[in-house]
């Protein structure tokens, strides 16, 4: 084997290789921790410090729990010691999306500017889920406020005031946010936020989502962020999923500015293990010195001059700097592109029908193969039961297999249609499809089109300045490798191994333009030897990933113990898991029966694990009839509700279809038109203080409610036994292991 017929492979891989490389800021945030001893810059280390102060006992502190409003008053000291004359918001904010009330206890300070006129803010929550002390989400938001607070109090003052707003009710429907936004008379006056959050707790602090009309804050930021972990891309993303963060509220209300999270070891989100041993300290470094990096240059300009009417295109490149561009350009871009590789390719070359046809069968073939492979292997890679869907602890042998997978589909393609398609014409349309997808993109989704563009334009680009076909188009497959494996690692965040067939998908910008360089080799290469060398790599790394264990210690399951005591029923424990438990954890746990139906909340028919439990002293909620009377066909009742047990959350449930037209909680109202599914209303953070229910209901038709209240599970006796029974491969999470306590009730 000479060395030349062994240097287009050799330099795929090495390719392949050094991209990663590149990539891995993708999975770890890019920041070198910087000292506690350095006074000049944001530093992890003491930020870190300021979170161990206060959350140092790693208990939960969902708003409105004694915990919680320790830690604030820590917060609030820690304000008064920087002179930042802290000021506190309280109020019950209730919301009819995601229907309920939170009892809010918003903690602001404000560090003045040297001029007058709007204000910036910084802000993150200071609660947390009931079952999670939360060092990630948002314990490093907190603690990279208190720190950019401490070192703005010793610095001249920026040009605008900055408002520090320590957020409350985040976890129970953005309610603090909500509170502040509508109550507020400082929300007036803020034109610029920055808001700190996780779903995870490692990985680059991203900013994912600025706001319409965002040109001018994407120049700031690619000037002044030291690390930019950024694209247009993450953003459509963001979009199209269902999680929203306190960002929302002010987006909403017209204010722009950055919204940053760090996302990887998602699998820790909302667990009892989001906890200070498990935060990354280079994620807190990165989000909280990007977060200052925006608050002091836009604290150096006027908030006026970051308005733009357009958007951006942008993209980091990793992570040391931004490309950004206008998202208009985007189509005249694709267009030209389109046609410059016409141009260049497919018209000189004086192709044959026949040739192209066999092209566009072969592209076809590629286009069709690479999701089949990727569901071929999602068999021995994502069918474990309860595995993370984004979060495995292992996640490279898959990574690879997936990878390995896409370049053996392009050589079998190669092999099998090379001689009858030619080099040329399938460089034609692969070239002219990935021009369509940019045009598509341009049009559909522009934040992404950056993806096919940057490959295209390199291409183009090369073929001008080498006039050398073959250098243009390994170029575009070295930026087109870039592109392809930069959205594979991405689409981590949103797609797991058990959907292969799509994450594979990203693997065909580079698998397209990879096909005519390939198709030119394997006349002359040892193609079969280089077909062996893959299936054996595809084997082997599909079989360590089918094999290496998909919960660990540091990526449990979720799985939580809830005692459910209903009146008049025999109490019973519940298996409460996020996917599928695992034998061993329902069989650790003594669940040893099938599956059984179950009403969660008392309303929601599920499938649950379900076992006998001893009762226990839990009593419900009362509710007591004030008034219930019928005016003009409408029934009209008020009542008060009350839990006895200083629960965490205290519901109102309404089975499917209740014959209600309005509720309203201390005047505010939570459902608003017909219930035609289960509704179930959560009242947090209320302790044992009664709350005022208002109802309208058809006149007539007989009424039930469900009352119940989910309070934290005392490890006593036989639940004791139950929990240290939980494998340590699995923890609490969102609510964590809980009691409740369910009453029906006939009006
Ligand atoms: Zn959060």
């Amino acid at each position: 084997m000479t060395p030349k017929r062994w240097s287009l492979p050799v330099l795929v891989v090495v390719a392949l290789a050094l991209v990663l490389f590149v990539l891995r800021g993708l999975e770890h945030a890019p920041a070198p921790i910087v000292p506690a001893a350095d006074r000049t810059s944001f530093s992890a280390e003491r930020a870190y410090a300021h979170l161990r102060d206060l959350i140092g006992e790693n208990v939960p502190h969902p708003a409105g729990s004694p915990a919680q409003r320790e830690i604030g008053n820590r917060i609030i000291a820690r304000l008064e010691a920087l002179g930042l004359a802290p000021q506190v918001q309280e109020g019950l904010q209730c919301s009819t999306l995601a229907p309920g009330c939170s009892q809010v206890r918003n903690i602001i300070g404000m560090r003045q500017g040297s001029r007058d006129g709007p204000a910036m803010m910084i802000t993150a929550h200071y609660d947390s889920v009931p079952g999670s002390a939360a060092a990630a989400d948002d314990g490093a938001g907190v603690a990279a406020m208190l720190e950019i607070a401490d070192l703005l109090a010793h610095r001249e003052p920026l040009q605008h005031d900055v408002i520090f707003l320590f957020a409350d009710a985040e976890e129970s429907g953005l309610r603090g946010a909500m509170h502040f936004a509508s109550q507020h008379p400082l929300m007036k006056r803020v034109a610029f936020i920055v808001n700190l959050e996780a779903r995870g707790v490692s990985g680059p602090g991203a900013m994912f989502e600025t706001g319409a009309g965002n040109e001018a804050l994407i120049g700031l930021f690619g000037e002044v962020v030291p690390r930019p972990a950024a694209n247009s891309l993450l953003f459509e993303v963001y979009r199209r999923m269902p999680n929203s963060t306190d960002f929302t509220i002010y987006s909403r209300a017209g204010v722009r500015g950055f919204n940053f999270a760090f996302s990887r070891g998602a699998s820790l989100y909302h667990s009892e293990r989001d906890d200070l041993a498990h935060l990354d300290l280079r994620s807190l470094q990165h989000q909280g010195e990007s977060a200052l990096a925006v608050l002091t240059g836009a604290g150096a300009v006027s908030l006026e001059s970051l308005r733009s009417t357009r958007d951006a295109s942008y993209v980091d490149v990793g992570t040391r700097a931004l490309l950004a561009w206008p998202v208009n350009w985007n189509l005249p871009m694709a267009l030209a592109a389109l046609l410059l590789v016409a141009a260049i390719v497919c018209w000189r070359a004086s192709l044959r029908a026949g040739q192209l046809v066999w092209a566009l069968l072969a592209v076809g073939a590629l286009l069709a193969c690479l999701p089949l492979s990727g569901w071929l292997l999602s068999w021995p890679l994502g069918r474990w039961p309860g595995a993370h869907p984004l979060d495995h602890p292992y996640p490279w042998p898959g990574r690879i297999a997936l990878i390995a997978m896409s370049l053996l589909v392009v050589l079998a393609i190669a092999r099998w249609f090379g001689s009858r398609a030619g080099m040329r014409a399938t460089l034609c349309v692969s070239w002219m499809l990935l021009g369509l997808l940019a045009l598509a993109l341009a049009f559909l989704m522009p934040g992404a089109a950056f993806l096919p563009l940057a490959p295209l334009i390199a291409f183009i680009v090369f073929v001008a300045a080498t006039r050398t076909l073959l250098v243009a188009q390994i170029a575009g497959f070295v930026i087109a490798a870039w592109s392809g494996l930069y959205l594979f690692l991405l689409a981590d965040v949103v797609l797991g191994f058990p959907s292969s067939h799509l994450k594979v998908l990203p693997l065909l910008l580079f698998a397209l333009p990879l096909l005519p360089i390939t198709m030119a080799w394997v006349d002359q290469g040892p193609a079969r030897a280089a077909t062996g060398i893959l299936s054996c790599v595809v084997l082997a790394a599909a079989a360590a990933g089918a094999l290496v264990p998909t919960h660990t210690v540091d990526r449990p399951r979720g799985v939580n113990l809830v005692h459910l005591q209903e009146e008049g029923k025999a109490p019973a424990w519940v298996l409460e898991s996020f996917g599928d438990p695992g034998r061993e954890v329902r069989h650790a746990m003594g669940f040893r029966r099938p599956m059984q139906p179950y009403l969660r909340y008392g309303v929601k028919p599920e499938m649950a694990y379900l076992k006998p439990a001893p009762p226990v002293d839990a009593a419900a909620p009362i509710l007591t009839i004030e008034q219930d009377t019928i005016r003009a066909g409408t029934r009209h009742v008020r009542a008060i509700l009350q839990s006895r047990r200083d629960a965490f959350l205290m519901m109102l449930a309404l089975p499917d279809h209740a014959p209600i037209d309005s509720v309203r909680i201390e005047g505010q109202p939570v459902i608003a038109g017909a219930v035609d599914e289960p509704r179930v209303i959560g009242l947090h953070g209320l302790g044992n203080a009664p709350v005022r229910v208002e109802m309208t209901a058809r006149a007539g038709v007989p009424l039930t409610l469900v009352l119940l209240d989910v309070a934290t599970l005392k490890g006593k006796a036989e639940a004791a036994q139950l929990l240290r029974a939980r494998p340590a491969d699995a923890a609490p999470l969102q609510f964590g292991d809980q009691s409740i306590a369910l009453r029906r009730t006939s009006l």
